[in-house]
């Protein structure tokens, strides 16, 4: 399958995409394939394998937990932050798991073995199962790689999934993989980036073989907004300190009291301090496993709903906007912005544990700059010179989160990230679209910057922050 703009934009649970998600979807699409071999009921023990940063740091991603989930059948989108409490409480007290919902076995999270300095050929987020009958025997195997943005890749299937992606790209009607091919489109069409975006997505088939109609997509992209919101709800009502023992406090419910009493009339003046509660109201809530959309990824989440939320309560115009007038801004924003986490998944990475912080963060910034540029009425060069400026100056950035927990650095993080994607549109609708770097420099930068980091800096929690601040 191509890669659609509902790939970037993910419902799941926190705190991480690649550490959480991945390995969820890759325990419960194991599980599948016991059903599917006929060997479940035949299942007397289960051994799994965690290598390089899932190992690292997933106790504190919650990585461990997530299997035992998938192993159980769930999946990160389907399943509710209160399910996993409850099931997360009865298998901490019984010490076993159901699996496939079905079969009692005898497995919690101190019988996964951990491989934090073996990193497997393809991907440092690297995983093996493997079950065995009464006797010992091996019935089924098998090893996922979870690659960012909550997207796996099964080993012994990467070459029919990349010969799957490569027809289903060449098959759309306006591919690209380059932000050059996508302007090409768009000046040879007349298009914008959402144009384009959009044009693709509807000849993009569902798993189930089903095109999606224009309707379908725009109500897709609907509810992706109204579970972002429904995320920012939900952490505002929460108060107290982050789970993990880092003793974060939660600021985001203060902060907005503080807000509903000084910022009454909705002053314009206050827009900082307003996309700043977003970013942080979205990465409390995916810290403290709530319900988040990966976008792209789960650490950088609240990027584009604080850039969103600029767009539709203070971009010029939106002052008496009717919701018919917000609900197309809010579809071609992710339509834009997808199309650039697009050229980020093809050229480069958006796994933190791949190329550093620059994957997460940087690619959200960018993307959002992009969403932000193209419903403020940028041309293409400007959406794609604002996606630039956006990227160019998050080169570099490591990932090395204390106590290997989605906090800090990534919670305030997100709020910096999201300014500088609002003043990476603001420079880029002040030009004319012509300006020296292209993004595709920049993100083969991105790529080899992230090639050339130290492990350390790959979401490890071996270096910077996480070493030199003291967790008590
Ligand atoms: S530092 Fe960045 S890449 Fe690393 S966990 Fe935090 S948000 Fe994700």
């Amino acid at each position: 399958m191509a890669i659609g703009v509902f790939d970037l934009f993910k419902v799941g649970i926190g705190p991480s995409s690649s550490h959480t998600v991945g390995p969820m979807r890759a325990a419960a699409v194991f599980v599948e394939e016991l059903r599917t071999e006929g060997c479940l009921d035949r299942v007397a023990s289960i051994k799994v394998d965690l290598y390089g940063s899932l190992a690292a740091t997933g106790r504190g991603h919650g990585t461990m937990t997530a299997v035992l989930l998938g192993l159980e059948g769930y999946y990160p989108d389907l399943i509710l932050p209160e399910e996993v409490e409850s099931r997360l409480a009865v298998m901490a007290e019984s010490g076993s798991i159901q699996l496939a919902g079905t079969k009692p076995l005898s497995y919690a999270v101190d019988d996964m073995i951990l491989h934090p300095l073996t990193v497997l050929d393809r991907h440092t987020n690297g995983m093996k199962f493997a079950v065995s009958d009464e006797a010992g025997e091996l019935l089924h195997e098998a090893t996922f790689y979870s690659v960012g943005g909550g997207f796996i890749v099964r080993e012994g299937e990467e070459d029919a999934a990349l010969q799957e992606l490569d027809e289903t790209h060449r098959g759309l009607p306006l591919p690209f993989r380059t932000a050059a091919e996508l302007l090409k489109h768009c000046s040879d069409r007349g298009l914008r980036f959402s144009e384009v975006m959009l044009i693709n997505e509807l000849d993009t088939l569902k798993a189930d073989g089903v095109q999606r109609s224009e309707e379908e997509v725009r109500a897709g992209l609907k509810h992706i907004w109204s579970v972002m919101e429904g995320c920012v709800e939900s952490s505002l009502h929460r108060e107290g300190l982050l789970p993990g023992g880092l003793k974060v406090r939660r600021r985001a419910p203060d902060w907005h009291d503080r807000l509903l009493k000084e910022d009454k009339d909705r002053d314009p003046k206050y827009w900082q301090e307003w996309v700043n509660l977003i970013a942080l109201a979205v990465n409390e809530e995916n810290a403290s496993g709530g319900r988040v959309v990966t976008a792209p990824t789960n650490g950088a989440a609240g990027i584009i709903p604080a850039v969103l939320y600029y767009a539709l309560n203070y971009a010029p115009g939106m002052e008496n906007a009717s919701q018919e007038d917000k609900d197309d801004v809010v579809v071609r924003f992710l339509l834009a912005a997808g199309a650039v986490g697009v050229l980020y998944k093809e050229q480069a990475s958006i796994s933190g544990a791949e190329v550093g912080c620059q994957g997460e963060v940087g690619s959200a910034s960018s993307m959002a700059a992009a969403g932000l540029a193209e419903v403020m009425g940028g041309s293409p060069a400007q959406v794609e010179n604002a996606a630039e400026i956006a990227m160019e100056h998050n080169l570099g950035l490591t990932c090395d989160p204390i106590g290997g927990l989605v906090q800090v650095p990534c919670i305030e993080r997100n709020a910096i990230a999201a300014a500088k994607a609002i003043n990476a549109t603001k420079m880029a609708l002040w030009g004319d679209g012509e300006h020296r770097v292209s993004l595709d420099e920049v993100i083969v930068t991105m790529r080899e910057t992230g090639k050339d980091m130290s492990n350390k800096y790959k979401e490890t929690a071996m270096g910077g922050l996480a070493v030199n601040v003291v967790e008590c």
